[in-house]
C-alpha cells in the first residue's frame, strides 16, 4: 500500500479522532451544568497567571463579589507563586491549562504527556493538592494527553460560551455582547448565555486586558439579567458530553437555524429565565371566544411563540417546578414586547401550539383542542423534538393550542 495512504490514515487517527471525539462533540468532556431554579454560569479564565492583568481580573471579581475557575500555566504558576496564592486566598477553583501554551497536535505524544503530568505536579507542589479540572491549550485534544489525564484522574472541561476577549476587534462591548446576547461583530448571531453555561474568558495574554476592561459591565450585566456565575466545580449537575445529545446538537444547528431564520424568530430578551422567542403570524384558528367574551377569529394579527427548546430541557432537567418558575418569570417580559415592539403594537394574541399545557394553563393560557388530523401530526414531531432534546417521554399528552390575548395579558403581566 502507498505509505502516503498509510500516513494520512495514521494522522487522521492521531488527530482527526481526537479532534472529533472530544473537541468537536466533547463526549465523556464537561460541557456545562444543569439548568437549575437560580440560574448559575461556569465562569472560566485560561492563560494565567500573569502579574500584569491577572490581578486586574481578581480586583473586579473581588469587587462584584464572584469567585471563577482558573486553569493556569505550570510554568507560570511556578514563576508567580504569590499570585496562585492569591487566587487560593480569594476562594477561586485552580485547575490546569497545562506546563506550557502549545497546541497538543503540534507536540509529540510523548511530550505531551509529559507536559500534563509536569503542569499537575507543579501545582499539587505549590497548593498542596492535585487539581481536579483540566483544559488543553485551544481545546485541543490528542490520544497522549487523554491517557494522561484520565491517569492522573483530572477531568476534562470545555466550555459553551467563548468570550472572544483575546479577539484583536473586541472592546468590552463586543465580549459582554457576546456572552449575553450572543451578538457577533460584523452580524450573526449565537445563542446568548443560557442556565448551566459555561464561559470561557483569558486573564493573560491579549485576552487578559479586555478581559480584565469588560468584567465589570459584564458581571453586572449578568446579574441583572438573573445569572449567578461561579466556578466549574460549584456548578450543580456538571454534564459530560454525551453520544445521544449528538443529534440533538446537530439539529439546533441545522433545523432550528432554518426555522429561525426563515419564519424570523426573535428573542424576547437575554434574562437567565427567559424561555420565549415570538415570530409574528396571524391566529391560525379554530374561532375562540376570549375571556372577556369577544371573540378570536383566524386571522386576526396575531405572533406565534417558539420556546427556548434548549434552555426548556434543561429547565425541565432541573425539575418542574423549575420550568414553571422560568414561564412564569418570562410572562411580564412578554407583556413588556407588545408595549414596546413598534412591529408588535397591532397583536391581538400569542398563539402557540405545545405539549406544556398544564404548565401554560395556571400562568395565563387559554387551551384549545386542535383539529384531530392536525393533532395527530404535531402530536408526532413535537414527542419527537421533546425527546431529541433530552425531556423525559410524556404519556397520553398531546398538544393543544394555547394563547393569551392582548388584554388578558397586560391586565395580568403588564
Ligand atoms: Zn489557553
Amino acid at each position: 500500500m502507498n505509505p502516503w495512504l498509510w500516513g494520512g490514515a495514521a494522522a487522521a487517527a492521531y488527530w482527526g479522532v481526537p479532534y472529533a471525539l472530544w473537541q468537536w462533540w466533547g463526549i465523556d468532556v464537561v460541557q456545562r451544568g444543569l439548568g437549575s431554579s437560580r440560574p448559575e454560569l461556569g465562569l472560566t479564565f485560561d492563560d494565567g497567571p500573569d502579574p500584569a492583568t491577572t490581578p486586574r481580573v481578581l480586583d473586579a471579581l473581588a469587587e462584584a463579589g464572584v469567585r471563577a475557575t482558573f486553569f493556569v500555566l505550570g510554568e507560570r504558576a511556578e514563576a508567580h507563586p504569590e499570585l496562585i496564592g492569591r487566587l487560593r486566598d480569594e476562594g477561586h477553583e485552580l485547575a490546569l491549562h497545562g506546563w506550557r501554551h502549545r497546541h497538543g497536535w503540534l507536540r509529540f505524544p510523548w511530550e505531551a504527556a509529559a507536559d500534563v503530568r509536569r503542569g499537575a505536579a507543579t501545582l499539587e507542589r505549590l497548593t498542596g493538592e492535585r487539581p481536579r479540572f483540566f483544559r488543553p491549550p485551544h481545546g485541543a485534544y490528542t490520544w497522549a494527553q487523554q491517557a494522561a489525564i484520565s491517569r492522573l484522574g483530572l477531568t476534562p472541561v470545555h466550555w459553551t460560551i467563548e468570550a472572544h476577549d483575546w479577539h484583536p476587534r473586541y472592546g468590552p462591548r463586543e465580549v459582554i455582547a457576546r456572552v449575553v446576547a450572543g451578538e457577533l461583530p460584523g452580524g450573526g448571531r449565537l445563542e446568548g448565555a443560557a442556565p448551566g453555561d459555561i464561559v470561557v474568558m483569558h486573564d493573560a495574554g491579549p485576552g487578559g486586558e479586555t478581559a480584565a476592561a469588560a468584567l465589570p459591565g459584564l458581571l453586572a450585566e449578568l446579574q441583572e439579567r438573573g445569572f449567578n456565575p461561579k466556578p466549574v466545580g460549584e456548578l450543580r449537575g456538571l454534564r459530560r458530553g454525551r453520544w445521544r445529545d449528538l443529534p440533538k446538537r446537530a439539529w439546533v444547528a441545522t433545523v432550528d437555524r432554518f426555522f429561525d431564520r426563515v419564519y424570523h424568530v426573535e428573542e424576547l430578551n437575554y434574562a437567565a429565565h427567559s424561555v420565549f422567542r415570538v415570530a409574528r403570524a396571524e391566529y391560525p384558528g379554530p374561532a375562540v371566544t376570549l375571556p372577556d367574551g369577544r371573540r378570536l377569529e383566524p386571522g386576526a394579527p396575531a405572533a406565534e411563540l417558539h420556546l427556548h427548546s434548549e434552555r426548556m430541557a434543561r429547565a425541565g432537567e432541573a425539575g418542574s417546578l423549575t420550568a414553571f418558575r422560568f414561564f412564569k418569570k418570562s410572562m411580564p417580559d412578554l407583556a413588556r414586547a407588545l408595549r414596546e415592539r413598534p412591529h408588535l403594537a397591532d397583536v391581538q394574541v400569542f398563539w402557540g401550539v405545545s405539549l406544556f399545557q398544564e404548565i401554560l394553563e395556571p400562568v395565563g393560557f387559554q387551551v384549545v383542542e386542535l383539529p384531530p388530523l392536525r393533532r395527530r401530526f404535531l402530536g408526532s414531531y413535537m414527542h419527537f423534538l421533546h425527546r431529541l432534546y433530552g425531556g423525559t417521554p410524556l404519556k397520553r399528552v398531546w398538544p393543544r393550542l394555547v394563547l393569551i390575548d392582548r388584554e388578558t395579558l397586560l391586565e395580568r403581566y403588564g
